[in-house]
């Protein structure tokens, strides 16, 4: 048998991380359990040196379903290790947190999740942290924002919700030369598509309650990097903070990762063929996937990422009640705010999960009124068509 570093993804997204108890069952078991028992005091003492692999002691530092769920996403993600997490917003939360100190400066994609905006606006700078924002897609922006006292660059590889990609190599090479680490919260891109590690990312996060679930049950995060990073830096901020992942959600989640290769490979040829249907509509503006080849980037999409993803944006031109007649009219897809699920989800950013920007910054953003999110599911392609093809039509 080869060993698992050799393995292709399919193989590794199946076998890897599995812990088999000794009744050999096939489907993992889950360890739902907070501790662990020491057969004598001198174990007990033995097993709080934390000496060895598997030594576990409590749920809060590590469980054994949790370390199964960790070892496959690291091996699908070609990392060294990872650390699971609570929720995607722990991940990032707690990775940025265990890496930075007072004094420290954080450039960022100004293109950000709202609550990761949050964390780098409100939270890091009330502990002496000096955060600033750029224009992701702007190179010169970039280079002019990093100093030799950056100890972070944070981004979004695929922003949420206008599908900007930012060129990871040459964000990377600028902030390796100015000693910066980089911090890449990839959940547009997926485990599937990503290409982060091998494009110099430093840290790669996940919000594993997306793609990872894959069908709405469980929140879930990951932070992703070397054994010294994992282990050293995030593992003693966490285990003490407290943001650690439930055994049930890593057993879904380790489910999750067995079918992703197939989930994401089908949602993304389904948004390609949806994307490319629905360009020139006469009631949309813009169409913006980066499948598409008039996307602004790409070029850049084809060349870091595996595939353009599940998700892709839609404009439409009459504004915020076009769209909400749209969303009223669909009866395959749902309105709802999550992505990545195997049902086709569509929301208004402008009213829901960008609501609390101001118009000026929804504005700077390409958030516009009659702008649509539509997370891409795994109906049928047919089916979908048509009902985005009504619902355009209701518009
Ligand atoms: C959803 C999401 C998060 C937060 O993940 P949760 O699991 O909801 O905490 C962070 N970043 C991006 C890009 C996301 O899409």
């Amino acid at each position: 048998m080869t060993s698992f570093q050799d393995w292709k993804p399919r193989t590794v997204a199946v076998h890897t991380g599995a812990r088999r108890s000794q009744y050999g069952e096939v489907a993992e078991a889950i360890c739902l359990t907070q501790g662990f028992v020491y057969p004598s005091a001198e174990a007990a003492e033995a097993r709080f040196l934390q000496t060895g692999e598997d030594e576990f002691i409590y749920a809060r530092y590590g469980n054994p379903t949790v370390a199964a769920f960790e070892a496959r996403i690291a091996a699908l993600e070609g990392t060294e290790d990872a650390f699971a997490t609570a929720s995607g917003m722990a991940a990032v939360s707690g990775a940025l947190m265990a890496m930075l100190r007072a004094g420290d400066h954080v450039v960022a994609a100004r293109a950000l999740f709202g609550s990761c905006l949050y964390v780098l606006e409100e939270v890091l700078t009330r502990y002496g942290v000096r955060v600033d924002l750029v224009d992701g897609t702007d190179l010169d922006a970039w280079r002019a924002a990093i100093t030799p006292q950056t100890a972070v660059v944070f981004l979004e590889t695929v922003s949420n919700p206008t599908l900007e990609v930012i060129d990871l190599p040459a964000v990377t090479a600028l902030a390796h030369e100015a000693g910066a680490r980089v911090v890449v919260d990839n959940v547009f891109a997926t485990p599937v598509f990503s290409r982060a590690a091998d494009h110099g990312a430093d840290v790669i996060i996940y919000s594993a309650t997306k793609h990872i679930d894959g069908q709405g049950r469980c929140l879930g995060g990951v932070i992703l990097g070397s054994r010294d990073f994992i282990r050293g830096t995030v593992e003693p901020y966490m285990k003490h903070t407290g943001g650690a992942m439930s055994p049930f959600n890593a057993w879904v989640l380790l489910n999750g990762l067995t079918t992703l290769d197939l989930r994401v490979r089908a949602q993304t040829e389904t948004a390609q063929a949806l994307a490319q249907a629905l360009q020139g509509h006469p009631k949309l503006a813009r169409v913006i996937f980066p499948g598409l080849a008039d996307h602004a980037q790409h070029a850049i999409a084809k060349a870091q990422m595996g595939g353009p993803g599940t998700v892709l944006a839609l404009d439409l031109a009459d504004g915020k009640e076009a769209a909400f007649r749209f969303l009223n009219a669909l009866r395959v897809v749902l309105i709802s705010n999550n992505l990545g699920d195997a049902r086709s989800i569509a929301t208004h950013p402008a009213t829901t999960t960008h609501q609390r920007l101001p118009d000026a910054q929804k504005a700077e953003l390409g958030i516009t009124s009659g702008l649509i999110r539509l997370s891409v599911g795994l109906e049928d392609v047919a089916d979908l068509c048509a009902d985005l093809m009504v619902a355009l039509d209701a518009a």
